[in-house]
């Protein structure tokens, strides 16, 4: 039987209170299961952390001695328990090491997705799927008007012009996918990179994932070569340059408001949007959708007298 306080939301996150552990907290607590190493999913200072090898780099880098007291590093498929709840990590295809959250409690499995993405991504592990009876979903992108282009069809997009580019993006994840996408799809650009980004390219190179070709800027190199340069920078810098003159300014997100004043609109997501939510909830099979990270309405109303859809937040 579905147990419908199996998670709950507190101020603190998503809370299992049969397993006494937190999902994805926002503040430092005892047992902490961590999706994947984004800063909006993965603080420092908890006591025991449970995450996949990748996000436990990227947090010991990002959080150096305040990045946990314990790390439990788990592999994808490897089951372990926390309290009585048997938990699995299942790949999210979010960015490297993202993890979806297997919870089985009672005869039934509960998946929290974590941030997650059906694309294609060279540069992380492909989502996996699996039948649970309830689906916890993310609904980032959960309106019937979002729909991501391919990613292969949008960076080709840096290829309708010379001029040097200057390409704003996360600095993990969204960043390495689109050094090899530059690499495999603008083979005559010469990708520069803002030196923030390299500590986290080096941890990807050693988890043997190949972006391709780069090297960190120098601005001198960037000064003498006016044409087919692109220099990839953190949302930061990429705002405080807002007023660069000659290079073409882009930022790489599916979020379309983020877009304005762009000179290209590079609309490359590692979010699910509308059919893959809709994709994963065939795929998964769930008797019950339970939403949080996000507005979930219009996937209520999509799924209404069909399957029960509830918010969690
Ligand atoms: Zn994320
Ligand atoms: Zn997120």
């Amino acid at each position: 039987m579905i147990l419908e306080d199996f998670i709950s939301i507190d101020k603190v996150g998503l809370y299992c209170k049969y397993g006494n552990f937190y999902l994805d907290p926002k503040e430092p607590v005892k047992d902490a299961i961590i999706s994947h190493a984004h800063g909006d999913h993965a603080i420092g200072g908890h006591a025991n952390v449970y995450c996949t090898q990748a996000t436990s780099l990227f947090m010991k880098h990002r959080y150096r001695k305040n990045a946990g007291e314990r790390f439990h590093i788990k592999s994808y498929q490897e089951s372990f328990s926390i309290n009585t709840v048997s938990i699995t990590f299942i790949p999210a295809g979010h960015m490297l090491g993202s993890a979806m959250i297997l919870m089985e409690y009672g005869g039934v499995k509960y998946l929290y997705t974590g941030d997650y993405k059906l694309q294609p991504d060279a540069t992380c592990e492909q989502i996996e799927f699996l039948k649970a009876d309830v689906l916890i979903t993310e609904t980032t992108f959960a309106d019937s008007s979002t729909q991501h282009p391919d990613a292969e069809v949008e960076i080709l997009k840096l290829n309708t012009t010379q001029n040097n580019i200057m390409l704003g993006a996360y600095v993990l994840g969204k960043s390495q996918r689109l050094i090899y996408l530059i690499n495999k799809y603008c083979p005559q650009r010469r990708i520069l990179v803002h030196f923030s980004m390299m500590p986290f390219l080096k941890i990807y190179e050693e988890l043997g994932i190949n972006v391709g070709k780069y090297e960190i800027y120098d601005r001198k190199v960037m000064k003498a070569n006016p044409t087919n340069m692109v220099y990839l920078v953190p949302p930061m810098v990429y705002n405080s340059y807002s007023r660069a003159v000659n290079v073409v300014r882009v930022f790489a997100t599916g979020w379309k408001h983020l877009q304005k004043g762009n000179d290209i609109q590079l609309l490359i997501s590692d979010h699910a949007d509308w059919n893959d939510i809709l994709k994963m909830i065939e795929e998964i099979q769930p008797q019950e959708v339970w939403t949080n990270h996000g507005d979930g309405r219009e996937l209520k109303s999509h799924f209404t007298y069909k399957l029960k859809v509830k918010s969690l937040n």
